[in-house]
């Protein structure tokens, strides 16, 4: 996060955006626990820790950013990130498991836990205020060598723009660094002093989402700043939160320095706005803003059909799935978004007298071919798309051993996600879902019910009706098998909340 932060602060610096002399430093206000109210138990122990260590080792150290933002807004902060005066060295050598990460921006990993329940607390140095001009003299300036420019901590290429960023700086100037007013204070859990030096405790108590600055040129400085402004505007719609119109104004002008931006950078931060819980207001807020079009080609389109009930009902579904605090995954959400384009191709290709398989196939390739630049190079979540696509047909068989390989396939529950998303808009058969419903939790005993059932409706049904099946499934049904006692439907969990299987 800070790392991201830092390098994503300095990317363009010297080629735009230069700001004469030094920004508005601000004018540091310590803000005792009366007047801030944060709840000490929202704060994660482990956070609590690092500052703590540090302070005992003499240094100055602050939970930062977005966690503070958080906590003055009474919400549990989903990461917390330090910032202290000690640099990485010094930082490292005060805990056991701490990593030195990051060339550019070097910043440190203090890392609790193993596995699944590992956490990881970002350290990071106070940076100094970069002065661009500055930073363009030492590149110009051909006396420099190269040894003395690889000495430097701070040092930038031909163009002005800094390959390393690691000159500490004061407090006050690592704040001015940061976005919005609301997301550059510091808290000391342990005295519960609240610091402060763009009056963002007033931004969040008027409810204000304010950039630090002229919004122009920090957006110019560092263009994603503009995604990060639609985020946390519809982060915080809800809490009534609205834009300043300083900081909305130029967001519109400044959407074409976006282009600069790496692709793969804008992807993660459109991940961001869809994958953060916020997915259905990001939309709202690009459209409000006037950003419907022009971050991303597939934002565009997330945009574009926010409104079909499929889209929809994927963009809810991973809203109320991360509120649960369950995973979401990009591959799904995206595999929803260009359904539609792979649906239709896949249909048009088999009025045309192609085979179901190769056509969907041919359709998924048509997919990917127009949309290449969006995901290429993500080769797993290109991968794990297709494969939800491809197990779509698969759930017309259920018959012999069709449905048990089926479910042990690893993308089985993401490609029944979206089948079940697909049945709630009337595009495949509800009962349909509630039938691989029941056969994908169902022990043993219940899932061969469950193909007998079919089997049974199979044989009621004129033959040409039959769904045809491939001659490995013909062959691996039991012909002789003893007839099993039909057991009542189970009722409660696997049905739907709201269903008639739920007691009211
Ligand atoms: P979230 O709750 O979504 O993590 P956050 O505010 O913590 O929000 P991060 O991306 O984790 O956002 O960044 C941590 C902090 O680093 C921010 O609060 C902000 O102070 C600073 N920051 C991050 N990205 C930028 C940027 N592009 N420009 C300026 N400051 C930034
Ligand atoms: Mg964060």
């Amino acid at each position: 996060m800070i790392k991201k932060f830092i390098s994503n602060l300095l990317a363009k610096a010297g080629g735009v955006g230069k700001t004469p002399g030094k920004p508005d430093l601000g004018k540091r206000m310590e803000v005792p626990v009366k007047t801030h109210g944060i709840d000490h138990d929202l704060v994660d122990d482990r956070a609590m820790n690092v500052v703590r260590t540090l302070q005992e080792a003499g240094f100055v150290a602050y939970i930062v950013g977005g966690a503070v933002r958080d906590l003055l807004l009474g919400l549990r902060p989903k990461d917390f990130d330090v910032a202290t005066d000690a640099t990485p060295e010094q930082v490292k050598s005060l805990f056991r498991r701490a990593f030195i990460i990051g060339r550019r921006f070097r910043i440190v990993h203090v890392v609790y836990g193993r596995g699944r329940e590992h956490e990881v607390i970002e350290v990071s140095t106070f940076r100094a205020y970069l002065d661009n001009a500055a930073a363009e003299q030492v590149a110009g300036n051909e006396k420099t060598s190269k040894s003395e420019l690889a000495g430097m901590k701070h040092a930038v290429d031909s163009t002005g723009r800094v390959l390393r960023d690691n000159v500490w700086g004061p407090q006050e100037e690592d704040a001015v660094r940061r976005d919005f007013t609301i997301n550059a204070m510091y808290y000391d859990p342990q005295t519960q002093v609240l610091v402060d030096y763009h009056n963002g405790i007033k931004d969040a108590k008027n409810k204000t989402l304010r950039m630090i600055g002229d919004a122009g040129v920090r957006y110019r400085e560092d263009p994603v700043r503009i995604i990060r402004a639609v985020r946390f505007a519809a982060k915080l719609a809800p809490l009534g939160f609205k834009v300043d119109s300083q900081t909305a104004g130029p967001l519109l002008k400044c959407l074409p320095l976006l282009a600069d931006v790496p692709q793969s950078r804008l992807f993660d931060e459109m991940l961001k706005l869809l994958q953060t819980g916020h997915a259905l207001a990001s939309v709202a807020q690009l459209r409000k803003l006037g950003l419907a079009r022009g971050i991303y080609p597939l934002l565009d389109l997330v945009v574009e059909r926010a409104e079909h009930p499929f889209v929809n009902a994927a963009l809810q579904d991973t809203d109320r799935r991360v509120g649960e605090g369950k995973p979401v995954a990009p591959s799904f959400l995206l595999a929803c978004v260009l359904w539609a384009d792979v649906r239709d191709g896949w249909a048009a290709r088999q009025a045309d007298g192609q085979n179901t398989h190769p056509a969907l196939h041919d359709a998924i390739d048509d997919v990917f071919n127009a949309r290449i630049g969006d995901v290429s190079g993500r080769g797993k979540l290109a991968a794990d798309m297709r494969e939800i696509w491809l197990m779509q047909p698969r759930f017309e068989k259920r018959v012999g051993s069709a449905p048990f390989g089926l479910v042990q396939q690893e993308r089985f529950r993401a490609s029944f996600d979206f089948m079940r998303l697909r049945a709630d808009i009337g595009e495949v058969d509800e009962a349909l879902a509630d039938w691989w419903q029941e056969f994908s939790i169902g022990d043993e005993a219940l899932l061969e019910d469950l193909v007998d059932q079919v089997r049974q409706e199979n044989l009621k049904r004129p033959r040409a009706a039959r769904a045809p099946r491939p001659e490995s499934d013909a062959a691996a049904e039991p012909t002789g098998a003893p007839k099993k006692r039909r057991r009542r439907r189970r009722t409660g969990a696997a049905s739907p909340p709201g269903s008639a299987g739920d007691p009211q």
